[in-house]
């Protein structure tokens, strides 16, 4: 049987990269009973989100909402443009990407997996000159599509995406892009339009601060033109549907009516803060976290300083050191919850997300939490994270 009665005093600290914690603000508007969704009210919502999201993806152009998670607005995306046995170059920055080609298999298609060896590509972004040089190769243009994932969630790294899109035009090749944003989307710095992205997929679930639920394609109109010639089969998942009902803020099933009221909620909250701010937020928390992780002595699990993520960071455990059991000891202790370490790294590291609905307060709740699981873990510290993270956030 499901134990419901368990409730430890004070609030569950949820810090892993998503879901993540769900401001009042965003539960008490999601609490406003359900309407038609048919109806006059229902179009107003709708035309007010989907013009507001487009501010979040820095476009121009048709952003689509659908009710699923992110994994749902993944297989959208490829199903949307490609056809069967199309060659789609990927690269492996971790689990998740991993996940993605494996979903582009299972869908028919022919994914290349560039990367560097072991689990060196885990620790960096995207090489943008590797896919220059294999894109330089396929002179017949066989290759379809470039995927890439922005935000690495298992890792805490950042790719550039603009140098993809350099690489891709340096190379002469017509493949369209789509990058993966879920965990990136109004945490780090995006623009799908300046960056020439095709397709951005994006969840409701990290940045945006809402429960999983909703999840998002933003187009390019070269990725609209693909879908008019794409072959792969679709129909749930198929965008010409959604476009023409989205001209009037409708859709063309029962949407999530109200998570759209959160999102709503969310929207102006993130408008409210300004986009910039949110941005600056998170990287300050993110350097916070970092100088905590240097002071334990402990090392970062993303190697390049300029691919540091500011929505997680990922702490490498010393050798002989389970993190699960750290982060199981956290949890029951603390009542926090921090992100475990996903496919070639399992046990080697713990992921402490800040993003979202975080702030300096939230975020030493977090160090603490951190820092007493690993003394009690017996995990040898070198310093006080929590110290040198307050001095940080107190001087800047
Ligand atoms: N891609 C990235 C980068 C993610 O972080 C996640 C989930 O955390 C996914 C894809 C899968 O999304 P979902 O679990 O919402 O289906």
């Amino acid at each position: 049987m499901i134990q419901l009665d368990f409730h430890p005093s004070g609030r569950h600290f949820l810090q892993i990269p998503g879901p993540t914690p769900v401001p009042d603000r965003i539960l008490r508007a999601m609490s406003y009973p359900t309407i038609d969704h048919r109806g006059p009210e229902f179009g107003a919502l709708g035309r007010k989100v989907l013009a507001d999201l487009k501010k979040i993806f820095k476009t121009e152009h048709p952003v689509i909402i659908y009710p699923a998670s992110g994994t749902g607005a993944w297989e959208a995306a490829l199903i949307n443009t490609l056809s069967p046995d199309d060659r789609v170059l990927m690269f492996e920055t971790g689990h998740f990407a991993t996940l993605w080609r494996k979903m582009a298999q299972a869908l028919g298609l022919e994914p290349e997996f560039l990367g560097l060896p072991g689990t060196e590509g885990w620790r960096r972004g995207v090489q943008a000159d590797m896919i220059e040089t294999h894109l330089r190769r396929d002179t017949g243009h066989a290759i379809k599509a470039v995927c890439v994932v922005h935000n690495e969630t298992s890792t805490g790294v950042v790719s550039d995406i603009a140098a993809v899109r350099r690489a891709i035009d340096a190379a002469g090749h017509p493949a369209l892009l789509l990058v993966d944003t879920i965990s990136g989307l109004a945490s780090a710095d995006y623009r799908h339009d300046e960056w020439g992205v095709d397709v951005t997929v994006a969840g409701s679930q990290k940045g945006l601060m809402l429960p999983p639920g909703i999840s998002f394609n933003a187009l390019s109109p070269k990725a609209i033109a693909a879908s008019a010639n794409a072959q792969l089969p679709r129909s749930f998942w198929g965008w010409a549907e959604m476009l023409e009902a989205n001209k009037t803020g409708y859709f063309p099933y029962t949407p999530s009516t109200n998570l759209l009221y959160g999102l709503s909620e969310a929207l102006d909250m993130i408008q409210g803060e300004g986009l910039d701010n949110v941005f600056a937020r998170h990287q300050r928390l993110a350097e916070a976290t970092r100088r905590a992780v240097r002071a334990w002595g402990l090392q970062i699990q993303c190697a390049d300083p300029a691919a540091y993520s500011p929505v997680l960071t990922g702490v490498m455990m010393p050798d002989g050191v389970d993190a699960d059991a750290v982060r199981k000891v956290i949890y029951e202790r603390f009542n926090m919850s921090l992100g475990q370490a996903l496919g070639k790294i399992r046990g080697r590291m713990f992921r402490i997300g800040h993003l979202g609905d975080c702030n300096d307060l939230t975020l030493m709740a977090t160090l603490a939490g951190c820092e007493m699981g690993l003394k009690l873990t017996g995990v040898k510290i070198a310093a006080s994270g929590v110290a040198a993270a307050l001095d940080f956030l107190a001087q800047s």
